[in-house]
C-alpha cells in the first residue's frame, strides 16, 4: 500500500493549487494524487477561450505538480475509509494518508434523453453523439471536428454555451444555439443585457434559437438530426452541450461525510471528518463577505481555495475568507464579476456606453450583493469592497463609483 502524508483526489486546477499550498509550508512531505482524467493538471479556461484564438495547447499545463507529487492518473478513487485513512482506486490499488483533500470537481450533466452508455470520445462503442464539453479530451475532439465539419449545434445558454459558440463562429463554423431560456446567460445577466446578447450573437453569425428545448437526437448517416419541442428539426454535423455540471460527491457521501449541494466544509476547509478537506467546484463553504454558504464553479475559486486547503492541510490556521471572482469572453466583449449575479435582485446599471462598457450592480435591501464589470477590468477588489460595505446604498450613490482610478 502506498503511504502519503498528503493525498489529493482529483487532478484539476484545485489539486495543483493545493500542492502549491502544501509546498508553501512543507517542502518535503510525501504528496500523492489520484486523477480520473488521463492528463496531468491543466488550466481549464483556455479550452473554451484562448486555445480557439491561437494559444498553444502546451501553454495550459500546470507547474506545481512537478514539486514531488506521485501522480496516479486515469484512475478513479472508488472507496474511502476515514477510520483507517485509506483510499482504494478502480484498479484495486490502496493508498494510506494522514491528510486527504477531496478536489473531485464536477461532471457534466447529460441531456435527459441521451441514454448512450459512454460520453468518452475515445470509447470504442456506445459513445454519445454529444460532446459534453469539459475536458482537454473534449477540446481535442471538437477541434478535430472543426477541421472536417461545417455545421455545429450548441445546446445550453450558460458559460460553455456562449463561449464555445463564439469560439466556433470565430473559427468560421456555422453555429446554431439552443437554450430553454429567453436569452443567453439568463441566469446571470439582467434581461436587457441578455436581449442584447441574443442580437449580438446573431449579428456575429450564430443562429440563436431561444426558448427551445431539445428533446431528441438521431444519427442520419454522418449527420445528426436535432428534434426540438417547439422549433422543429435541425440537421447538423456535430453537437456540443453545456447544460450544467453536478458536483462529484459520491465518494464523500459513501464515506459518510456531510453533503448539502456539495461537500460541506468549515472556514478551514475541513469536512465533517476533520482530517479530510474539500475544495474547488465540489465544496460548499461559508463566505464571510456575503454572509452565506456558497459553491463556486470558476477558476479563481479553484486556485484560491485549493491553495488555502493545501496550507491548512500543512498546518496553517488560516480561514478561507476570499470572495471568488469570475470572468468570461463573448467574442470581443469580456467582463469580470464578483458576488451574487442573480438577475432577480434589484438591478442598478451604470453604463458608459449601453451594453458595451459599464457596471451592473445587483442589490438587496440597500446592500451590493454582486457586481458585473462589463468590459471593465482591474476593479474586482473595489467591487468586493462595495459588497463587504454595510451600506445602505442608494442607486444614485453607486453611479460613477467604478471604475476607480488607480
Ligand atoms: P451553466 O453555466 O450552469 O449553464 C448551463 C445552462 O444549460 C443553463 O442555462 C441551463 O438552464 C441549461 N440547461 C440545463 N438543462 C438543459 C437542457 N436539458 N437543455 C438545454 N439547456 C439546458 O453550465 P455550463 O455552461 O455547462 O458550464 C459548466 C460549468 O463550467 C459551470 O459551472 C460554469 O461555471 C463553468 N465554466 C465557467 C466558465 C467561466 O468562468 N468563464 C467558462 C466555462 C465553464 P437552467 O439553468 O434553466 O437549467
Amino acid at each position: 500500500m502506498s503511504q502519503f502524508k498528503y493525498l489529493i483526489i482529483g487532478g484539476g486546477m484545485t489539486a495543483d493549487a493545493a500542492v502549491e499550498g502544501i509546498r508553501d509550508l512543507d517542502a518535503s512531505g510525501a504528496i500523492g494524487l489520484i486523477g480520473a482524467e488521463p492528463d496531468a493538471p491543466y488550466n481549464r479556461p483556455p479550452l473554451s477561450k484562448g486555445l480557439w484564438k491561437g494559444e498553444a495547447v502546451d501553454s495550459i499545463w500546470r507547474k506545481n505538480i512537478d514539486r514531488g507529487v506521485a501522480l496516479n492518473l486515469g484512475r478513479k478513487a472508488v472507496a474511502l475509509d476515514p477510520r483507517t485513512k485509506t483510499v482504494t482506486d478502480d484498479r484495486g490499488a490502496a493508498y494510506q494518508y494522514e491528510k486527504l483533500l477531496l478536489a473531485t470537481g464536477a461532471s457534466p450533466r447529460r441531456l435527459p434523453f441521451d441514454k448512450s452508455s459512454s460520453t468518452d470520445p475515445g470509447a470504442s462503442s456506445g459513445t454519445s453523439p454529444v460532446i459534453y464539453y469539459r475536458t482537454l479530451r473534449d477540446y481535442k475532439s471538437l477541434h478535430a471536428l472543426t477541421a472536417r465539419k461545417r455545421r455545429f449545434a450548441v445546446i445550453g445558454g450558460g458559460f460553455i454555451g456562449w463561449e464555445v459558440a463564439a469560439a466556433l463562429v470565430m473559427n468560421g463554423r456555422e453555429v446554431v444555439m439552443f437554450f430553454p431560456e429567453e436569452t443567453i446567460g439568463a441566469r446571470i445577466y439582467p434581461a436587457e443585457l441578455g436581449r442584447f446578447l441574443n442580437q449580438f450573437y446573431t449579428e456575429k453569425g450564430a443562429r440563436v434559437i431561444a426558448r427551445s428545448q431539445v428533446v431528441g437526437l438521431d444519427k442520419v448517416g454522418e449527420a445528426t438530426r436535432i428534434h426540438t419541442q417547439n422549433h422543429g428539426d435541425f440537421e447538423v454535423d456535430a453537437v456540443v452541450a453545456g447544460v450544467g455540471v453536478l458536483p462529484e460527491t459520491a465518494l464523500a457521501q459513501a464515506a459518510g461525510l456531510a453533503i448539502d449541494n456539495g461537500i460541506v466544509v468549515d472556514e478551514f476547509l475541513r469536512t465533517s471528518e476533520p482530517h479530510i478537506y474539500a475544495a474547488g467546484d465540489v465544496a460548499n463553504f461559508p463566505n464571510p463577505v456575503l454572509g452565506r454558504r456558497m459553491r463556486v464553479e470558476h477558476e479563481d475559486n479553484a486556485n484560491s481555495m485549493g491553495r488555502a486547503a493545501g496550507r491548512c492541510m500543512a498546518g496553517a490556521a488560516e480561514g478561507y475568507t476570499h470572495l471568488p471572482f469570475f470572468y468570461s469572453d463573448l467574442f470581443d466583449q469580456g467582463y469580470e464579476a464578483v458576488g451574487e449575479l442573480d438577475p432577480r435582485l434589484e438591478i442598478v446599471t451604470d453604463w458608459k456606453e449601453p451594453n458595451r462598457e459599464g457596471v451592473i450592480y445587483y442589490m438587496r435591501e440597500g446592500r451590493v450583493r454582486g457586481v458585473l464589470l462589463w468590459n471593465i477590468f482591474g476593479q474586482v477588489e473595489e467591487a468586493t469592497r462595495l459588497i463587504a460595505a454595510p451600506g445602505p446604498f442608494r442607486a444614485a450613490e453607486l453611479k460613477g463609483r467604478l471604475p476607480r482610478a488607480a
